[in-house]
């Protein structure tokens, strides 16, 4: 049996890593030979394991989700296009390996990458900013950021608050710095940008505006509401004021109320899932109001979990749920 350099198959670590990521029932079990504090302190192991363990550098299927927007990211990591009539913006790179699986993703629906005009995203870790500068160099797409991730994007994240210097990835040059509330509009999309920080400085959450056979839509990629292991959420010495930052975070997304959702995770708005479904129902499968706020809601739960335990007031959200209820 072929085994990691951890010696933990792909399902455990997966598992592992969703509960760690807070994106499941928290009652699963750590693999064995990896504890919390290790994904906590060692950044190289998490980084490893989220790679193998959620297959972020592996290829999926692209998928037209609504209208103009097409989903053409990683297995794990999601990336999005969108199609207007005067050229493309692309959401999201996944890491820097997956430039080529994005472009022939896009091909394969009968796209052209030389037509992306724009990139935006979500916030500027390796996961999702990994391939910015690819794009940038093989196509010349301009990149739009959030004035709070400009520095780390142009840096390639080093520095980071949490990962130091541990996630560097081609930093590049961004062409507009955008503020809170400030938006795009190319041809019939448009696409707001409001300043969600937390997860970073300037994660930010796009809104999409579209209209589907006349019909108009609210599309959301929520971002910023959720922390990794080992961030720090009180009393954080390198990010005074991130617990203010994430309860802000919260409240807004709290107050959109989407149609549809997605996400710069998969497992986040259950991709396979959906797209499955919509082989039969269409457009119906991907709408899900209901799910946006559950997910709002879990993420505000860990963190407010995850203050208490700094504070020492009670268990972590992971051992009261192993509990009976
Ligand atoms: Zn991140």
């Amino acid at each position: 049996m072929k085994h990691s350099s951890v010696g933990l198959g792909t399902a455990a670590i997966s598992a592992a890593l969703l509960v760690m990521l807070g994106t499941r029932g928290v009652s699963q079990q750590l693999p064995k030979g990896v504890t919390p504090e290790d994904l906590a302190t060692n950044n190289k192991l998490f980084l490893e394991l989220a790679i193998k363990g959620l297959k972020w550098e592996e290829p999926a299927e692209p998928v037209r989700i609504a209208g103009p927007i097409y989903f053409v990211g990683t297995w794990g990591l999601g990336s999005f296009l969108f199609t207007t009539s005067e050229g493309h913006i692309l959401m999201n790179t996944g890491m820097p390996s997956s430039g080529p699986m994005i472009v022939a993703s896009i091909r394969k629906l009968g796209l052209k990458p030389e037509d992306i005009k724009l990139m935006i995203n979500g916030h500027a870790h390796i996961d999702h900013a990994g391939a910015l500068s690819f794009f940038k160099s093989q196509f010349g797409a301009q990149l739009a950021v959030m004035k709070d991730d400009v520095a780390a994007m142009e840096s390639g994240d080093r520095d980071d608050f949490k990962y130091a210097n541990d996630f560097v990835y081609p930093g590049l040059k961004v062409d507009r710095i955008l503020r809170d509330g400030d938006t795009i509009k190319m041809g019939e999309v448009l696409l707001t940008a409001y300043h969600t920080p937390g997860h970073t400085r300037g994660a930010t959450t796009w809104v999409a505006n579209v209209i589907v056979d006349g019909k108009p839509y609210v599309v959301a990629f929520p971002d910023g509401a959720g922390f990794n292991p080992g961030y720090r959420l009180v009393r954080n010495p390198i990010y005074p004021g991130i617990a203010e930052d994430y309860r802000r975070t919260h409240h807004l997304l709290e107050m959109l109320k989407p149609d549809i959702w997605l996400a710069q995770h998969n497992e986040y708005y259950d991709l396979e899932g959906k797209r499955e479904r919509a082989k039969t129902e269409g457009l119906k499968a991907w709408i899900d109001p209901e799910g946006y706020r559950r997910f709002i809601a879990e993420k505000k739960r860990a963190f407010e979990d995850q203050v208490d335990l700094e504070l020492g007031a009670k268990k972590s959200a992971a051992q009261s749920a192993a509990q009976p209820k």
